[in-house]
């Protein structure tokens, strides 16, 4: 019999949190938090290994559960091959975790999983194309085109935190590139450009600081978030989506940051590809990455 739960796994820069999530309605039966300071794959993995055992016990679940863990970064196939928070590069992450915990995992991008957790039982659950941006402590997208996540042919696709602002040079990004949006208003990039220029605080005190007059903190904010409503509404204009899905701490800590995106996105992204757009706050807040890793790891796995 196939087991109507599914573990889902959201994994951040220094947390990570475990669920147990019914697969077709995404309620979140039992949740779990762990932290690691520890960021060496080894530590990050035995971490998720007891958050997983702690919420299936939570949940009084008998038997194995399918499992998805959700990790931001790039990734070529189930190894990691970029991930700026964790610091990692070429990580065999699946192969770990498998080891670990003794059973296959499928490992997917922290976007990907948070933009299907919207389409499938969100904000988006009524539409086929969506295009999904949450704006953290980084900036990830996806895309979902006629009912399917869009992975790209290297499995890439919706990178938007990576799309360049500047034509040559700019800030050095996570990524190792330079002049990608998420190093202007990523937020963790942010609170260092800020502190590099004398501000204190981070995303959402910089937007109360540009609109209290503080001439400094405006030109910080107005690059960042004319820059970043700008990629938001050219996606539009490229994907013509039926739903934008915003989401993620700093886009909820900054209101005028969000406004502005959805005012770029109506004036800027071509008439045509906005007739009939909807653009909402992701649903599921918090949720999302988890019940969309669940979700996502038990049809891949499902499909073999
Ligand atoms: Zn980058």
């Amino acid at each position: 019999m196939v087991n109507q739960l599914a573990l889902g796994v959201d994994l951040g820069g220094t947390n990570v949190r475990a669920a147990v999530v019914d697969r077709e309605s995404g309620v979140v039966t039992a949740t779990v938090k762990g932290v690691h300071t520890d960021k060496s794959p080894e530590a990050v993995v035995a971490s998720i290994a007891r958050a997983t055992d702690e919420a299936t016990k939570l949940a009084g679940v008998v038997g194995r559960l399918s499992c998805g863990v959700a990790v931001a970064g790039q990734l070529r196939g189930d190894v990691v091959s970029v991930a700026p928070n964790l610091g990692w590069r070429e990580v065999p992450f699946g192969l770990l975790l498998a080891a670990k915990l003794g059973r296959p995992v499928a490992v997917v991008n922290d976007l990907k999983a948070a933009a299907w957790g919207e389409f499938r039982v969100g904000a988006a659950r009524e539409e086929t194309d969506t295009f999904t941006c949450f704006v953290g402590s980084g900036i990830g997208g996806a895309t979902i085109a006629s009912g399917r996540l869009v992975l790209g042919a290297r499995g890439v696709a919706g990178e938007i935190g990576h799309v360049k602002v500047k034509f040559e040079g700019g800030r050095l990004c996570g990524c190792g590139e330079y002049g990608c949006i998420e190093a202007y208003a990523g937020g963790v990039n942010l609170a260092a450009w800020m502190a590099e220029s004398g501000l204190e605080g981070g995303a959402a005190e910089l937007e109360v600081q540009a609109h209290a007059g503080n001439v400094e903190a405006l030109r910080l904010w107005d690059f960042a978030s004319s820059s970043l409503a700008l990629v938001v509404a050219n996606q539009v204009t490229a994907l013509n989506p039926g739903m934008v899905v915003l989401g993620g701490g700093v886009l909820m800590r900054c209101p005028k940051l969000y406004e502005r995106i959805v005012k770029t996105i109506e004036t800027r992204a071509l008439a045509a590809s906005r007739v009939g757009l909807k653009i909402a706050f992701a649903a599921l807040g918090d949720d999302s990455g988890v019940v969309g890793a669940a979700m996502l790891g038990s049809e891949l796995q499902s499909r073999g």
